[in-house]
């Protein structure tokens, strides 16, 4: 599973099943997690760490969707971008990087 096909479509899977979690999150939240654990698995599988981007939607302690102003608090500094997960209080911290827009 190393073919850049494979990876290709790996990566939209795992895009897929980010933007269901969202979607999922505020009726059924344990399967929200479920499908942000799956999308980091198929990440795995395929060696591709995932991109920032795609890292930042959801917590990387307790692997929750994170949805700005819903289940997460966002603060901001000069280097760092910061999201603080209101279900475990992880914060997770990204650094801004001057190309690093979606
Ligand atoms: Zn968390």
């Amino acid at each position: 599973m190393t073919r850049e096909k494979d990876k290709k479509i790996g990566r939209e899977r795992i895009k897929i099943l980010l933007k269901e979690a969202e979607e999922v999150w505020e009726d059924k939240p344990e399967l929200s997690k479920r499908y942000v654990r799956l999308a980091e698995k198929i990440g795995q599988k395929i060696e591709t760490p995932l991109p920032t981007p795609l890292k930042k939607k959801y917590c990387d302690n307790c692997k929750q969707i994170l949805i700005d102003g819903k289940n997460c608090k966002i603060r901001i500094s000069k280097e760092n971008i910061v999201k603080i997960c209101e279900e475990c209080g992880y914060k997770n911290t990204y650094k801004i990087e001057e190309n690093s827009r979606v």
